[in-house]
């Protein structure tokens, strides 16, 4: 469902991605791990296009991102395909970036209705199912500042299903949060990859990791250094760096 070939990109003189490839399956959870700077972030935000990478090629859905390839030419997509690209790849942040004026169910209807053009009663019955489904049916009508970060986050993954994605990106999903809500948040997180969402997941909860995921993959300095079946690659790393990074973190 995803596949990134020798992606690399930028900033200034500094290579944040430097010859990432990588390949997701449906349905199947990848692991992203690494130190802070590694790329993690920048990855996943050229997997959805929130940064243009500088050469390589990332497909999802079966699609090039970013490029309509002409012949042997690629042309740069126009915004408007760009968005219709984004629409199918969900993002939930460290930060819960919901709208802080809206309640629970008005995030979660908000893009059904104002992108996808939904109904505003089917989105709102959709929106309903997906908040109950995450433990928030009795928080609907709650503002943000009235949720607790553990049911923010929880919201802010309700409204990412609400756009009906094929594949959702998180980025550190819980490591803003007080050590006591992690647990819901990767309850949920569960939950979904059971359903057979496709998730890359940028995470230092290292048995989420294990027990959840797929694939693991270990960044370091840019550099894809470790890929592999999370048991293979969090117990018996090919590479020293992976294994210095678990003995640091575990
Ligand atoms: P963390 O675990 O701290 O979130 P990360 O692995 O997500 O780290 P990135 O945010 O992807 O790391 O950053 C990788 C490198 O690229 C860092 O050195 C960062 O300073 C640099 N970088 C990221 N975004 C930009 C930007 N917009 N402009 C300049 N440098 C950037
Ligand atoms: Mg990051």
């Amino acid at each position: 469902l995803v596949k990134a070939v020798d992606v690399c990109k930028s900033f200034g003189g500094f290579k944040a991605l430097d010859n990432v490839s990588l390949e997701v399956r449906k349905g199947e959870v990848c692991c992203i791990i690494g130190p802070s700077g590694s790329g993690k972030s920048t990855f996943l935000r050229c997997i959805n296009l929130l940064e243009r990478i500088d050469s390589g090629a990332i497909w999802a859905n079966g699609e090039l991102i970013g490029y309509r390839r002409e012949g042997d030419r690629l042309h740069e997509m126009s915004d408007a395909e760009i968005a219709r690209q984004r629409r199918g790849i969900g993002m939930v942040f460290q930060r819960f970036n919901l709208f802080p004026h809206k309640t629970a169910l008005e995030n979660v209807i908000e893009g059904p209705v104002q992108v996808l053009r939904e109904n505003p009663k089917a989105a709102r019955e959709h929106a309903l199912e997906l908040l109950a489904r995450v433990g928030l049916a009795d928080k609907c009508g709650n503002y943000p500042a009235e949720l607790s970060g553990g049911q923010q986050q929880r919201v802010a993954i309700a409204r990412a299903l609400g756009m009906r994605p094929s594949l959702i990106l998180f980025d550190e999903p819980t490591s803003a949060l007080d050590p006591e809500l992690v647990a819901e948040v990767l309850e949920v997180m569960n939950d979904l990859a059971g359903s057979g969402m496709t998730m890359i997941v940028v995470t230092h909860e290292m048995g989420f990791a294990r027990n959840v995921s797929n694939n693991v993959a270990f960044m370091d300095g840019g550099k894809l250094i470790e890929y592999g079946p999370s048991e293979r690659v969090l117990t018996r790393p090919d590479n020293p760096r992976t294994a210095d990074f678990l003995r640091a973190v575990q």
